[in-house]
């Protein structure tokens, strides 16, 4: 890792609210280090509402070889964000992982669940607050109701939604 480099790559400047994931955190034993540099300084640079996903690697392609990473790292590396003081460290690519969810910073309950890419249940107002506690998620935008739980009334006035997945 290099914050240095990646630094120098971030869109738009600090305080904004969005999805970062574009460091690399390599293997090696000095794995927690690496996290907490990292997540020290998004908390420090971007704020601690910083989303943060850790992408957890499957061997694929090329790189049959080299070995999953393990569940116990990546939940290390989101305890570590935690500690660091960000409110939004997710493990991707781990699809049913409880770290796909997002909890109310305040109380603590699963405000968004996900399975993969798929939202399984929001649990915000309009205004992206917590149901049970009303502490505001500071996100954008809002559930998309997938096309399957629509009635097949519905479906007819919809365009050709063929290329949707449902
Ligand atoms: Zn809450």
């Amino acid at each position: 890792m290099n914050l240095g480099d990646n630094a120098g790559s971030l869109p738009g400047g600090p305080g904004g609210t969005r999805n970062e994931n574009a460091f690399r955190i390599r293997g090696g034993s000095n794995q927690r280090g690496q996290a907490r540099t990292l997540c020290g300084w998004i908390r420090r640079e971007i704020g601690p509402y910083t989303p943060l996903h850790f992408v957890r690697f499957y061997p694929s392609h090329r790189m049959m070889d080299v070995p999953p990473a393990p569940s116990e790292v990546m939940e290390a590396h989101c305890e570590v964000a935690k500690k660091a003081g960000l409110h939004y460290a997710y493990i991707a690519n781990s699809p049913g992982h409880k770290r796909e969810n997002t909890y109310c910073p305040k109380c603590g309950k699963t405000v968004i669940a996900r399975f993969g890419y798929e939202i399984t249940n929001w649990d915000l107002d309009k205004q992206n607050r917590c149901k049970t506690c009303g502490y505001r998620i500071p996100i954008a935008g809002g559930v998309v109701i997938p096309i399957s739980s629509l009635t097949s009334a519905a479906r007819r006035i919809l365009p050709d939604t063929a290329h949707l997945r449902d």
